[in-house]
C-alpha cells in the first residue's frame, strides 16, 4: 500500500488530496535536498564535538546533591561550545525555558545603569514582563537599566540607520531576535544577522550583541555565533533538545559572559560548578545529536506544509521555495473558520491527545482569543508539531515542529482535506 493510500484508508482523506500531496512531495525534491545538505553537514560537526569531547558511556549518567564534578553536564557543555563556536557553554536543565535561558544574559550582563537596546523590534511576548512594559517589580527596568528599541522597517527589514543612531559607547549590549517568533515577518538569515551585527559593532565596538537564537538552530550551517554574536541562548524543547530534552535551555558566548550567567542562574563564586543533572544527561547528550535530524524533519514538514497551502490559493510565510531561518511555518487563512479547522487537523495528527479537540480561548495577556493545538511527547515542547493562532484578522496560523516528516504530512493533508469539505 502508498502512502497515499493508506492516508485515504485510515484517516478518509479524499483521494484527490492524497493524490496532491504526492505530487506537491515530488515538485520540493530539489527543496528537500537541499535540507538533507545542511543536516548532514550539521551531524558531522555534532559527531565530531562528542568525539573531540571523548564522550563515554560514564558521561551519561547524572549526579545528586550540589552536583559537582559532574562530568557529563561538563562533557555536553564543552560539545555545544564546539558546535557553536564559542569559547563557552553553559547546559542546564535548572534552565527552566527559553525565556529564562535569554533573560538571565539581560540580568548576568547588565548592571543598574546599563542601556540595552532590542535592535530588531520589540522581543517576543515572554519579554513584556522582563523588560517591564507592565511595570513588573522584578523586570530590568525596574533595576534600573535603560531598555531602547529600534523597530523594525514596515516591510519587516533591519532599520540599519535606526540602529547606528541608536547604538553607542554608553550601549552595554544589543539584543537581535532570529526567529519570528509569532510576528507575520520573515526570521533573519545569517547574512543578515551578520549584517546586523556588525552595524552595531561599528556603532559601538565594545557593545555586546546577544541573539535569541530560538527555533534557529540547525536550520543552516552556520549560526549566529559564527557571524560575530558575543553571546545566544535558547530552549531545549525546541531544535537543540532533538525531541528527547526533556527540558532546559542553553547559553553559549564568550567565556567571561557566559561565567556572568552561570552565576545568576545559581549563586556567586558557584556559578557553573553545581546543579545535579540527576537523569538528565543522556537525553541531553543524546536529543543534541539527533536535533540536526529532527530539525530537518519538521523543516521538510514546513516546506510541504507552506506548499500545500499554496497550491491551494493561501498566502504562506516563508513561501515554499524561500530560504529559511527558522522552523517556524505562518498560513494566513483570512477566515477564522478556516484557522480553527487548520488546528484541529493539526491536533487530530498528534500522536498525542489526539482524541481531542482544541477551542479559542482567552489567554492571559492576550487580547484575542487563542486557538492552540499540540499533542506532545513533551509538554508545551515546540519541536514536535503544534500549530497555534490569534482569532483576529488576517486569521494566521503558526506551526511549527514535528519529530517526523510523515507525520507532519498526514497533519497538512488532513487540514487540506478538511479545509477544501468546509469550502463545499
Ligand atoms: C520560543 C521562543 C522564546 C522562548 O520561549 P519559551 O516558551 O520561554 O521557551 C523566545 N524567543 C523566541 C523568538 C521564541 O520563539
Amino acid at each position: 500500500m502508498t502512502f497515499e493510500e493508506i492516508i485515504h484508508q485510515q484517516y478518509g482523506i479524499d483521494e484527490e488530496v492524497c493524490r496532491m500531496g504526492t505530487l506537491v512531495e515530488e515538485s520540493l525534491q530539489n527543496r528537500f535536498r537541499e535540507i538533507d545538505e545542511i543536516r548532514d553537514f550539521n551531524q558531522i560537526k555534532v559527531l565530531k564535538a562528542m568525539q573531540n569531547a571523548g564522550l563515554a558511556e560514564r558521561h551519561l549518567h547524572g549526579t545528586t546533591g550540589y552536583g559537582y564534578d559532574d562530568d557529563g553536564r561538563d562533557a555536553l557543555d564543552k560539545i555545544y561550545a564546539d558546535v557553536f563556536d564559542t569559547e563557552d557553554a553553559l547546559v542546564r536543565s535548572q534552565i527552566v525555558c527559553g525565556t529564562h535561558a535569554i533573560a538571565l544574559c539581560y540580568y548576568g550582563i547588565l548592571r543598574p545603569g546599563d542601556e540595552v537596546v532590542a535592535v530588531t523590534g520589540k522581543p517576543y511576548d515572554t519579554f513584556d514582563n522582563v523588560i517591564g512594559f507592565d511595570g513588573n517589580s522584578s523586570s530590568i527596568l525596574a533595576y534600573g537599566i535603560k531598555y531602547r528599541q529600534v523597530d523594525l522597517l514596515p516591510d519587516g527589514s533591519p532599520d540599519y540607520e535606526g540602529i547606528a543612531a541608536t547604538v553607542t559607547e554608553n550601549t552595554k549590549m544589543a539584543v537581535i531576535q532570529r526567529s519570528r517568533g509569532y510576528d507575520y515577518r520573515e526570521s533573519f538569515t545569517m547574512a543578515e544577522i551578520g549584517k546586523i551585527i556588525a552595524a552595531v559593532k561599528e556603532a559601538s565596538p565594545d557593545t555586546i550583541v546577544m541573539v535569541d537564537n530560538c527555533y534557529g538552530e540547525f536550520v543552516d550551517t552556520t549560526e549566529p555565533t559564527n557571524v560575530g554574536a558575543d553571546i545566544m541562548a535558547g530552549s531545549l524543547i525546541k531544535n537543540p533538545g532533538g525531541g528527547l530534552a526533556k527540558t532546559g535551555g542553553y547559553i553559549v558566548g564568550r567565556k567571561e559572559l557566559v561565567k556572568l550567567c552561570a552565576e545568576r542562574l545559581t549563586v556567586p563564586g558557584l556559578g557553573a560548578h553545581v546543579g545535579a543533572s540527576i537523569g538528565n544527561n543522556r537525553d541531553m547528550i543524546q536529543g543534541f545529536y539527533m536535533a540536526p535530524h529532527i530539525t530537518s524533519e519538521s523543516l521538510k514538514g514546513a516546506v510541504f506544509t507552506s506548499a500545500v497551502f499554496e497550491r491551494l490559493g493561501f498566502e504562506t510565510s516563508p513561501a515554499s521555495d524561500s530560504l529559511r531561518s527558522d522552523i517556524v511555518q505562518a498560513i494566513k487563512f483570512n477566515d477564522p473558520a478556516k484557522l480553527i479547522k487548520f488546528c484541529k487537523a493539526i491536533q487530530m495528527a498528534a500522536p498525542v491527545d489526539s482524541f481531542v479537540s482544541p477551542e479559542p480561548w482567552d489567554m492571559p495577556g492576550y487580547n484575542d482569543p487563542v486557538i492552540m493545538a499540540a499533542g506532545a511527547f513533551i509538554q508545551g515542547s515546540s519541536i514536535e508539531l503544534s500549530a497555534d493562532g490569534p482569532i483576529r484578522p488576517p486569521y494566521i496560523a503558526y506551526m511549527q515542529g514535528g519529530l517526523t516528516y510523515a507525520n507532519v504530512k498526514l497533519a497538512a493533508l488532513i487540514a487540506a482535506d478538511q479545509i477544501i469539505k468546509e469550502g463545499n
